[in-house]
């Protein structure tokens, strides 16, 4: 069976976290893993330099309330850890945890600054040969995954799986995304990347999360929960189906349902009782809604391919700062006169420019691109 712990988290309030950190791994045994010289690693969701309040990175509260947990149970040598999105530098680092709000956690924890990476084989019948991994993720014993529950122009939902692409350094991220254009082969990368990395010990900040044009640029949505589990493959399947979205219309988890990583019958659930969300969260304007296009429901997966979402720059919210096209694997975005603009003839719709977007001025269209023949 695989035990999803599920509370009640109604505010970022140091008591309520701690209640629900103190249930979740008190159901899912985690002190019986700890003893003093352990080291353990953090991994939120650090998407980019942005305050807590935004809803897309893990609320410092969240792993403030872990880091509290672990000292009380002897475990001292706690390092956080992220790569975001953008240059992986020890400046940029610095600003990250300064706007996400974990600069106050430096006096009880490492907040890494090395930026260096090793490469990591993958056991052989894995597609994927290799993966470079930052290096605090690989000096680890154990490591916490905190992701923050968003919908995501590209995954539909972003979660505990999808957290664990922070561990490629920088802008190799945006490479991966060139070397896998398309979802299924970009979701069977993470899945890969998430059997490698190994996560312990998975906790999802769903306290206040986001729908719509989620990861960044999305509404806020609050769901008030905190929800746990060691297996990171089940508690994104039951995080998912809290949004009111099957999970398996989500790329990541189908592709893990293929490898026997979701067995719905083998869900127990722990705590405090939760229903899916009604109405459902909002999706990305990028997923092609239920009913939007009869073609798409007739011909399933061969007008999926035709009927593509490509990005598109508002000029009048656009600020000039380059974000998009650093992150573009493509490189088919270009910064002129303080606007950016691409042409969309080459791209892949992996949505890194609207992700990294910090003023919401990419927007989303749909078009008929016929195959090549
Ligand atoms: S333009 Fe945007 S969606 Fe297209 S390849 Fe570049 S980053 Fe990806
Ligand atoms: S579209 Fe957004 S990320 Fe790109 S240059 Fe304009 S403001 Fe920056």
């Amino acid at each position: 069976m695989a035990l999803v712990s599920v509370r009640k988290t109604e505010t970022y309030g140091a008591s309520a976290l701690r209640s629900a950190v103190d249930a979740h791994f008190e159901a899912l045994g985690i002190a019986g893993d700890m003893h003093p010289g352990l080291k353990v690693l953090i991994k939120p969701n650090l998407l980019a330099a942005h305050k807590p309040e935004r809803g897309a990175t893990t609320h410092p509260s969240v792993v403030a309330a872990i880091v509290d947990w672990l000292r009380d149970h002897g475990v001292t040598n706690i390092t956080i850890a992220d790569s975001p999105g953008g240059i992986y530098k020890a400046g940029n680092l610095k600003a990250v945890y300064d706007s996400c709000g974990y600069a106050p956690l430096g006096d009880r924890v490492t907040l890494n600054l090395d930026t260096g990476y090793k490469t990591v084989s993958c056991p052989e019948d894995f597609k994927n040969g290799s993966f470079n991994i930052i290096n605090p993720i690989l000096e680890a014993d154990y490591i916490i995954n905190v992701a923050k529950l968003k919908t995501h122009g590209l995954a539909t939902v972003s979660a505990g799986v999808k957290n664990l692409f922070g561990a490629i350094p920088g802008l190799q991220k945006p490479e991966q995304h060139l070397k896998h254009p398309g979802i299924s082969d970009f979701s069977r990368m993470l899945v890969e990347l998430a059997l490698t990395v190994k996560p312990r010990l998975t906790v999802i900040d769903a306290v206040e999360t986001m729908e719509g044009n989620g990861p960044l640029n999305g509404r806020l949505r609050h769901m008030g929960l905190t929800l746990a589990s060691k297996d990171v493959f089940m508690l994104d399947y039951h995080a998912t189906a809290l949004m009111g979205i099957d999970p398996m219309s989500t790329p990541i988890l189908a592709e893990a349902a293929k490898r026997g990583l979701i067995v719905p019958e083998e869900l127990e659930l722990a705590g405090d009782p939760a229903e899916p969300a009604n109405p459902p969260y909002l999706l990305p304007e990028s997923i092609p809604k239920r009913g939007h296009s009869f073609l798409l429901r007739a011909v399933g997966a061969v007008a999926r391919r035709v009927y593509v979402a490509v990005p598109r720059v508002d000029t009048a919210k656009c600020v000039g700062c380059g974000k998009c096209a650093e992150s573009c694997p493509m490189k088919i975005i270009e910064v002129k006169n303080k606007k950016a603009g691409m042409s969309t003839k080459h791209c892949i719709s992996c949505f890194c420019c609207q992700e990294m977007c910090p003023v919401d001025a990419v927007m989303i269209r749909h078009v008929i691109r016929l195959p090549k023949i």
